[in-house]
């Protein structure tokens, strides 16, 4: 963690069975979202992150990721640019196409919105198989971005997603479920 805390993150975590098909514990966030205390601390802790790795922007991942990235952005007085699913953004945009358990999915960025050689701290809310933030990754780059960092409110260590992040970056998760 980036500071002692004494609030437990965890008590504002629900976790309910069997979301979105059988076999998956969705970890619910929005309670933690939804009180000002548990979230008031969780955007202070990612902050402490932006102090260290100081990023000139902030990229969030749809959806839940522009919440946390949002936040963020805000408190730290920096940028807030959106990953999104194809087809939403309204300009020219650059695109990478990833694989899922059954299938592919993409993701874009507006091809300008980096610019070059900017730092970028990565934000989403959830580190499960690291498929989404690698993805991520990848279109930072390719939009010529510099990344400095990547930050999550949770992270599922026994998926190993960090692992297929690029291992010289920082990768920082509130609430780590073993
Ligand atoms: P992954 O690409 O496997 O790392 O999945 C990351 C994305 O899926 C995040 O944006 C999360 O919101 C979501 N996600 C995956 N697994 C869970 C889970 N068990 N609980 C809540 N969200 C999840």
């Amino acid at each position: 963690p980036s500071s002692p805390s004494s609030i437990d993150l965890r008590t504002w975590v629900r976790d309910i069975p069997d979301f979105p098909k059988p076999g998956i514990l969705f970890r619910d966030l929005t309670p933690l979202m939804r009180d000002p205390e548990g979230w008031g601390e969780a955007i202070r802790l990612l902050g402490l992150l932006c102090e260290r790795v100081q990023p000139d922007l902030i990229v969030g991942i749809e959806s839940r990721g522009f919440i946390v990235g949002t936040a963020l952005a805000t408190i730290v007085g920096v940028g807030f640019v959106p990953v999104r699913k194809p087809g939403k953004l309204p300009g020219e945009v650059i695109g990478v196409d990833y694989s899922l358990e059954y299938g592919t999915d993409r993701l874009e960025i507006h091809s300008d919105a980096l610019g070059d050689g900017s730092r970028v701290l990565i934000v989403d809310d959830l580190l499960a198989t690291g498929g989404t933030a690698a993805a991520c990754t990848e279109l930072v780059l390719k939009a010529g971005g510099e990344l400095c960092g990547f930050g999550f409110l949770a992270e599922l260590a026994a998926l190993e997603g960090r692992n297929r992040l690029p291992q010289e970056q920082p990768i920082e998760s509130l609430i780590i479920y073993s």
